[in-house]
């Protein structure tokens, strides 16, 4: 528990909202969050960043920017992902803290105040934890059980209820943003970083406009790649089956010997298939998912940028 007698800390908090195809969200988002936030005298702004949506989300956003003074909006050249989105509203925020949350308001914007409150408090990371899922089917809910455990084994943190609506003190901000590589999973190297963490519970809200833009492909390809980003565990793995593959080997040659030993060799047929077709798949397995770490090698010493801006309603510059 930080010290309780220091003073309180004050500042503007930044809540950043990535947003994707969410046309009809962004005015309802400013107003809502707006509304919360001034009834508590919290000075904000808030960073909607564009993805790359294909609908009037821009334009949505730059009517906002026109309209109220504390918006602003970053406009990506196209879909970089979530994560970018995260990445990019957190290098525009030059405020004492940064929220990152969605713009389809199933992070009740409540919440932000208690987050606020928490951070004057001393903590430097507050994360929003899911007191309950909202609404999903099984199937859903099953593979993001799996990836939860996974994700959580990697990082050594739980993650099963975590989620990307977290506040994050200006020192926590910087440190991510130095952080080089390419494949951020957000949601894990913010736990990475460590600081003072608390956690917040709340519910997540129904959608109520536009609709997800998960697909069960991209969330596979999602889970392998955060996966893959904080661990090498699939690559140990290999090794643990190799070796095993290898003592079941020893025996079936000491077998094969004892065999031919006794004059009883051409039995063994069965035993060459099997051992074949075992090694094979084996080492088939293995060189793919070397080859999946070796494209991963690849993206990161390619040392693109995350993401490409093409436009801004205020750039850093002028605001300093
Ligand atoms: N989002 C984004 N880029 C993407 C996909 C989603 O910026 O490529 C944003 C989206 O606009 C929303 C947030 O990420 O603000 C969460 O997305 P969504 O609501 O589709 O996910 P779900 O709530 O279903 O997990
Ligand atoms: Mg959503």
């Amino acid at each position: 528990m930080p010290d309780q007698s220091v003073k309180k800390r004050e500042g503007v908090m930044a809540v950043i909202l990535p947003s994707y195809n969410e046309e009809l969200n962004i005015e309802k988002a400013v107003v809502g969050i707006s509304q919360i936030l001034e009834k508590e005298s919290i000075s904000y702004e808030m960073i909607f960043v564009d993805d790359g949506s294909t609908d009037g989300t821009w334009r949505e956003i730059l009517t906002c920017a026109d309209a109220y003074s504390h918006v602003k909006g970053v406009h990506f050249s196209r879909n970089f992902g979530k994560e970018a989105a995260i990445m990019a509203g957190l290098a525009q925020s030059v405020n004492a803290c940064s929220v990152v949350m969605d713009c389809d308001l199933q992070h009740p914007p409540e919440t932000l105040v208690e987050m606020y409150r928490k951070w004057q408090d001393g903590y430097d990371v507050v994360e929003g934890v899911k007191r309950s899922r909202g609404k999903e089917n099984v199937f859903y809910h099953t593979s993001a059980m799996l990836f939860y455990k996974l994700i959580s084994k990697a990082v050594k943190i739980d993650m099963s209820r975590a989620s990307d609506f977290k506040l994050m003190d200006r020192a926590v901000v910087k440190s991510l943003l130095q952080l080089p590589e390419k494949n951020a999973f957000f949601r894990a190297l913010s736990s990475w970083v460590g600081y003072r963490t608390t956690q917040i519970e709340f519910d997540v809200q129904e959608r109520e406009f536009g609709e997800s833009k998960w697909s069960i492909w991209a969330l596979m390809r999602y889970a392998i790649t955060n996966v893959a980003s904080f661990s090498t565990a699939p690559m140990q793995i290999v090794t643990i089956l190799g070796v095993m593959v290898f003592a079941v080997a020893v025996i079936m040659s000491i077998q094969t010997m004892f065999n031919y030993v006794t004059g009883r060799a051409v039995a063994g047929f069965t035993t060459v298939i099997l051992l074949l077709l075992l090694m094979g798949s084996i080492i088939m397995i293995s060189l793919g998912i070397i080859g999946y770490y070796i494209a991963k090698i690849y993206e990161e010493v390619k040392g693109r940028p995350r993401y490409i801006i093409s436009e801004l309603t205020v750039s850093k510059e002028d605001e300093e």
